[in-house]
């Protein structure tokens, strides 16, 4: 099985992780999805894919930012691992006020920030947009949210681009 084996390598990726931490100012939110878009183009995603994790990486750091330090501000670790399987794990840490109730927290619509004009769906977008997420947090310690993503690939598929050009040398297109 010549071609079998030829494709399980070319889907496979080498395992990958950094971290980064940082200061709680927002302009730094812009900064995590830079970086979270760049560690996973190794892998060739989709830009829904990539729009995804941006995203839902954005709604973490922004909620550590606004609700975990607030004006006293403080440090964010962005941790992101990769592994040979395609499954992304990004985890979002931060030292501040941390919260009481995680499952009210993470209901759609509930916000403890209505007078910031914070409307409650940060946790939905992030459940939406990523596979799995669990959230650890301690009063007065700090919050984790912990992502996940699996990535198809698409390295064994022939780009747009040569899939018209295999039709065409078909006499299919
Ligand atoms: P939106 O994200 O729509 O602007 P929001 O941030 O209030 O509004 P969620 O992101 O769903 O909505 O978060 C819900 C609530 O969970 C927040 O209002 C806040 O009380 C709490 N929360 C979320 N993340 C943290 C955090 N890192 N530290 C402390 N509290 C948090
Ligand atoms: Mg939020």
């Amino acid at each position: 099985m010549e071609n079998g084996s030829t494709k399980t390598s070319a889907a496979q990726t080498t395992a990958n992780e950094i971290c980064m931490e940082f200061d709680a100012i927002s302009e730094n939110e812009g900064l995590a999805r830079v970086v979270i878009a760049a560690f996973l183009s190794r892998i060739d995603p989709t830009v829904d894919e990539i729009e995804d994790v941006k995203t839902a990486v954005s709604e973490a750091v922004t909620n550590a930012v606004i609700h975990g330090y607030g004006e006293r501000g403080g440090r964010i670790v962005m941790r992101a691992h990769l592994s040979e399987e395609k499954v992304l794990s990004v985890d979002i840490s931060d030292k501040g006020v941390g919260i009481a109730d995680v499952e009210q927290a993470m209901q759609p619509l509930f916000t403890t920030g209505a007078a910031k004009e914070r409307s409650g769906m940060g946790f939905s977008f992030m459940e939406a947009f990523m596979d799995q997420i669990e959230v650890e947090s301690s009063v007065g310690e700090g919050t984790c949210v912990h992502m996940w993503k699996r990535f198809a690939g698409r390295q064994d598929e022939p780009a747009p681009i040569l899939q018209a050009a295999v039709w065409n040398r078909s006499g299919r297109a």
